[in-house]
């Protein structure tokens, strides 16, 4: 059993600056929603810009976020879950590895503050 909740996390791993997305990733999320490849282009991504972008040669365009600043477009704000869980990038599948950093925080924070609600940060919003 996984030592990580996602449905009790408010989504730190969606608000990376660059969520990678592949050819293949952008395929699916375009018949996810019955669209064009151009379309979605247009509409789910830019292009990844960053020298190391093995992991996909489009990133994910974002929107704002209460809590991080910015976050995957297909983040629901107020739900904290993907929306696109089962088109999602393979990036989203790989992640975690066993272990979740950000929910051991989380899970540290909410016990120490003693409050199941908290979504813990690392600086003052
Ligand atoms: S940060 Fe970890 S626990 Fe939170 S949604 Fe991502 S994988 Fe799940
Ligand atoms: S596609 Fe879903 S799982 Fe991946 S970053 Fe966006 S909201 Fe998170």
């Amino acid at each position: 059993m996984p030592s990580y909740d996602c449905s009790k996390c408010p989504g730190y791993c969606c608000s990376y600056h660059i969520i990678p997305v592949t050819k293949r990733d952008l395929a699916r999320l375009a018949k996810h929603f019955g669209l064009s490849l151009a379309k979605a282009k247009a509409k789910f991504v830019v292009k990844n810009d960053e020298e190391d972008n093995k992991d996909g040669e489009y990133k994910m365009r974002r929107k704002a976020d209460e809590y991080f600043g910015r976050i995957c477009r297909f983040f629901d704000t107020e739900e904290r879950r993907c929306t696109v869980y089962k088109a999602r990038p393979h990036i989203c599948r790989a992640y975690p590895t066993g272990r979740c950093g950000y929910y051991d925080f989380l899970k540290n924070e909410r016990e120490t503050q003693d409050d199941p609600e908290l979504v813990a940060l690392t600086w003052n919003k």
